[in-house]
């Protein structure tokens, strides 16, 4: 194992959510965007993070991570390359939820604290959590919104892309600039779906869900474009973590930015 892999798993607590929060509080102070608390849930705060263009400038990217507790390489993903990145950003519209269940993340759980499937409420309109971040994204539009997570029993790194009929297709794109790291999923059927290069593809959400998505309330209201990566959350967290990384470096890439 090279020595910055080992340096990086050594000194890594990977469900630290205290430690996560307050490094994104100090980076966005430091970058000069804003943040404010969604809500406090069970003592943690759920927080919100935007650019300084962001509510005046319409498009731009939609990110969160962390609506699954068990899920830590995507969040950490997101902070480091919000630290890389975001003084440079300060003139594009992004908007960011690091972290969206601090409570399952700290406890490393899939389920928040009331012990649900964050991503299968984001249709209530009286959630504790989905009520108020409804009410801060408003009327906003995004040209892309990206949604980071894990998956236990994928072999690879993988994506559901959902997106107008005839819009282009950049799931495949953004999974190349993380195959040098993880190699994206090949099977045909993924997650019982059709999947072609890694990328399970539709222009409708799925019908067969018990609650909706994030990445289908955002492509009903605010991302038409949307796309759910997930990396292999049994491999080594140092390259879960760098996979995420160069998915959004792409997705950065891809607003020219
Ligand atoms: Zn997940």
């Amino acid at each position: 194992m090279d020595a910055a892999r080992l340096a990086f798993l050594k000194s890594h607590r990977a469900h630290d959510a205290r430690a996560l929060l307050r490094r994104w509080q100090s980076a966005v102070r430091q970058a000069g965007w804003q943040h404010r608390p969604l809500a406090v849930l069970n003592g943690w705060p759920v927080m919100a993070v935007e650019s300084p263009a962001a509510r005046q400038s319409p498009g731009g990217l939609y990110l969160s991570a962390g609506v699954h507790g068990d899920e830590p390489a995507p969040a950490w993903a997101l902070l480091e390359w919000f630290e890389t990145h975001a003084r440079r950003l300060r003139d594009c519209p992004v908007t960011i939820v690091p972290c969206f269940n601090p409570h399952g993340f700290a406890a490393n759980t899939r389920t928040d604290y009331l012990g649900e499937d964050l991503n299968r409420q984001f249709h209530r309109i009286d959630h504790p959590l989905i009520s108020p971040w409804r009410d801060w994204l408003g009327t906003r539009q995004f040209a892309l919104g990206l949604c980071l997570h894990e998956d236990y029993d994928a072999r690879g790194t993988y994506c559901y892309e959902l997106s107008r009929r005839h819009a282009p297709h950049l799931g495949a794109q953004f999974l190349a600039a993380s195959d040098p790291v993880i190699p994206r999923e090949n099977r045909p059927r993924i997650e019982g779906r059709r999947a072609v290069d890694g990328v399970i593809r539709r222009s409708t959400p799925p019908r067969d869900l018990p609650g909706h998505a994030e990445a289908m309330t955002l492509h009903f209201h605010h991302a038409p474009h949307t796309l759910t990566f997930e990396t292999p959350s049994e491999f080594c967290l140092h390259d879960r973590v760098q996979a995420h990384r160069l998915i959004l470096e792409a997705a950065q890439r891809e607003m020219n930015w």
